[in-house]
């Protein structure tokens, strides 16, 4: 092992010890492999600052933070779960000696609503802060909080690789910035000369032919390859594997579902040249030393919010270019480099230069309902970082109370959290999804929902506008008789399963291969989650009545009747009004949940609201599952044409009229 003390961080131990210990806040920026993350807990520690508590080391990742707690242990020469541990979701290794808690930002968060003192805490450590993820923007508010209400010597340093530091210098004053320049060495940027089309050529044997080029050219030095997902890192590691040209490297995959062992081969040294195939991961919370060349597809799984299907979706997409810098410095950690990029030029100059930090491209429902759990109601009085809009905030909290995770008593001036709410904080997933799986398990079919869940996470594998052609292969191959449009999409999903996602048989059908490709991996994930969390996820049979209601249950607040039978246009709750979409198989049904709300701008500047992903509901379900949100009213009207006073029975969701128009149920009353 080399010493750790000659990395760059120890040129700023001293300044580090003393605004620690001035301001109790503190910024530290410095290049990855600086030693932030190892050195800097240590420090901590052999300068006193642990003295009858611990450190906790927040991190974005559960590999990362598996990994950091296991070198810094090394490095200690102590077992790992001793002086050095970690803790991640349902997995830790700590002892009452733990004084360097590796952790990821879910866990502080967590604790910070059990024990709103962090008694034993003495630093709070927020790595790769850069990332800007949303739970570690809130932690740190909360931390800021903690600090300056009941905990004045709780210290804070947050570190970043790269970092605008002034907005947050601004929000954390006073307080001192530290930057290292770190060491490096130069890296050769190549791209591709012509737009790769990764339809036609898998993007992993792309990265396999690059690697054999750059391999027959290079002298020295390992292989890091970047791609988005374990699927795509699997192939890579095939295509490798059988290249010829690469028989001498040793290939090893890295991702967090790889087994620990699995893991830590992938970081091990090798007397043979390796190639390691990471996510992004490797980009900037985990050191590889040795890597020379870098291969970056450009891609990565980006958590996003979709607000015409109103959940948090998970696509692959283009990375921006700070992170493409961040991945080739990879190369030039220990000697000059090189890094491909699989784009061209061109198109990198029309990539956004940053990512937007998550609090600004996700759905804010799950971090509201940690928010109220914590005992924060007033969520738009909480001292944001970077304030998300008032909107998404007031968005975030009806849908809650659509769900029952929240609810508002007359007296209180902000929703509260209910039990279902709580129940719901334990499933890793959008709200909407936890809500309908509290369902599943109660109706017995969460393989189904999970399923369903899946479908729609990544993007729309059921091309829409399709040659009548297609349209035609596809009743006869999927059928029309369904009740709900995700059915549809489990037969399609199922079809191109069965047909091995050929490319062939899939445009037959208007499937987007690739597309339907990530919903298996994506099933077993949420499979696991629920298994994980006590649900009952075994094979059964099941009605497709039970799995409608959970939809119901989880899209409530997109409640439609149609107006009349022979039209598309609908009421929808929350007085608003919208079209059903051509393509759907709900084209008789006269009442529905659509999972899919978008609006679109119409000629005139009308904005017109097409419904799709529907659902069909029979009107008692409403009665079943919202008991107390759903009632019948009788109202006194007078009613002109009759000349007298008639009862007019009303129906309503919420704020659904459901009887709006005149309509049979409107009986007069002698
Ligand atoms: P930073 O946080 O600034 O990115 P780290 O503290 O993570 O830096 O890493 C500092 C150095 O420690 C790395 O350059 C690498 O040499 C070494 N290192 C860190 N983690 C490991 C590990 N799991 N295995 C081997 N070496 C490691």
């Amino acid at each position: 092992m080399p010493n750790p003390r000659e990395l760059p961080i120890y040129e700023l131990e001293s300044a580090i010890v003393e605004a620690v210990r001035a301001q109790g806040r503190l910024i530290v920026q410095a290049p990855t492999g600086s030693g932030k993350s190892t050195q800097i807990p240590q420090m901590l520690l052999r300068h006193g600052f642990l003295d009858g508590g611990e450190v906790v080391v927040l991190q974005p990742r559960r590999l990362a933070t598996r990994m950091l707690a296991k070198r810094v242990a090394e490095e200690m020469e102590t077992p790992l779960g001793d002086i050095v541990g970690y803790q991640i979701r349902l997995e830790s290794r700590l002892s009452k000696h733990t004084k360097i808690r590796f952790v990821t930002e879910g866990i502080l968060l967590r604790q910070m609503s059990f024990d709103a003192t962090l008694s034993g805490v003495n630093v709070i450590v927020f790595d790769e802060f850069h990332e800007r993820h949303l739970y570690g923007d809130i932690s740190l508010a909360r931390a800021l909080q903690i600090q300056q209400s009941t905990r004045p010597d709780l210290k804070i340093i947050v570190m970043s690789a790269t970092l605008d530091a002034g907005a947050l210098k601004n929000y954390l004053s006073p307080c001192e910035v530290l930057v290292s320049q770190g060491r490096s060495f130069p890296v050769k940027i190549e791209y591709l000369q012509k737009t790769a089309d990764f339809e036609r050529e898998p993007v992993w044997d792309v990265a396999a032919r690059e690697c054999a080029r750059v391999a027959a050219q290079s002298a020295g030095g390992d292989f890091l390859v970047f791609m988005p997902g374990a699927y795509e890192i699997s192939r890579t590691v095939q295509a490798l594997q059988g290249s010829r040209e690469l028989r001498d490297f040793v290939v090893f995959p890295l991702h967090g579902e790889l087994p620990p062992e699995a893991q830590d081969r992938a970081v091990a040294r090798y007397d043979a040249r390796k190639i390691i195939v990471s996510t992004n991961v490797a980009e900037t919370s985990l050191t590889i030393d040795g890597v020379t060349v870098v291969i970056d597809c450009g891609l990565a799984r980006v958590a996003r919010f979709d607000p015409h299907r109103g959940i948090n979706t998970l696509l692959i997409e283009k990375i921006s270019v700070a992170s493409a810098d961040q991945r080739a410095g990879r190369a030039g950690r220990t000697a000059p480099g090189v890094c491909v990029r699989l784009w061209t030029e061109r198109e990198h100059a029309q990539r956004p230069a940053q990512e937007l930090p998550e609090v600004r491209r996700l759905d804010l429902a799950e971090v509201v309902l940690t928010l109220k759990a914590s005992g924060i109601d007033d969520v738009a009085g909480f001292p944001w970082l970077e304030k998300p809009d008032a909107k998404g905030l007031e968005r975030a909290e009806m849908l809650l109370e659509d769900l029952g995770a929240v609810a508002r008593h007359e007296k209180d001036a902000h929703a509260t959290i209910t039990e279902t709410g709580r129940r719901m904080l334990r499933f890793p997933v959008h709200p909407r999804y936890a809500r309908m799986l509290l369902e599943a398990d109660a109706r017995g079919c969460v393989r189904p929902v999970a399923m369903m869940a899946a479908l729609v996470q990544g993007r729309n594998f059921l091309l829409r506008g399709v040659p009548r052609a297609v349209e035609e292969a596809r009743e006869d191959l999927l059928g029309e008789e369904t009740e709900s449009d995700f059915f549809l999409l489990m037969r399609a999903w199922r079809f191109a399963d069965q047909n091995r996602y050929s490319m062939d048989a899939c445009r037959r059908l208007g499937i987007h291969s690739m597309g339907a490709r990530q919903v298996g991996p994506l099933f077993a994930e949420f499979l696991r989650i629920a298994e994980r969390e006590g649900l009952d996820a075994g094979e059964k049979r099941v009605e497709g009545e039970a799995v409608s209601k959970c939809v119901l249950a989880g899209f409530s607040g997109q409640l439609a009747k149609r107006l009349d039978a022979g039209t598309l246009r609908c009421d929808l709750v929350h007085k608003r009004r919208g079209v059903l979409a051509r393509e759907s198989a709900m084209q008789r049904a006269p009442l529905f949940v659509a999972a899919e709300v978008s609006e679109v701008e119409g000629r005139g500047g009308e904005v017109n609201v097409l419904l799709s992903m529907a659902t069909a509901v029979r009107e008692p379900w409403l009665k079943e599952l919202f008991p107390d949100a759903y009632f019948e009213a009788t109202s006194v009207v007078y009613d002109e044409s009759a000349k007298r006073v008639i009862a007019k029975r009303e129906r309503r969701f919420r704020d659904l009229v459901l009887e709006s128009r005149a309509s049979a149920d409107d009986v007069p009353y002698d």
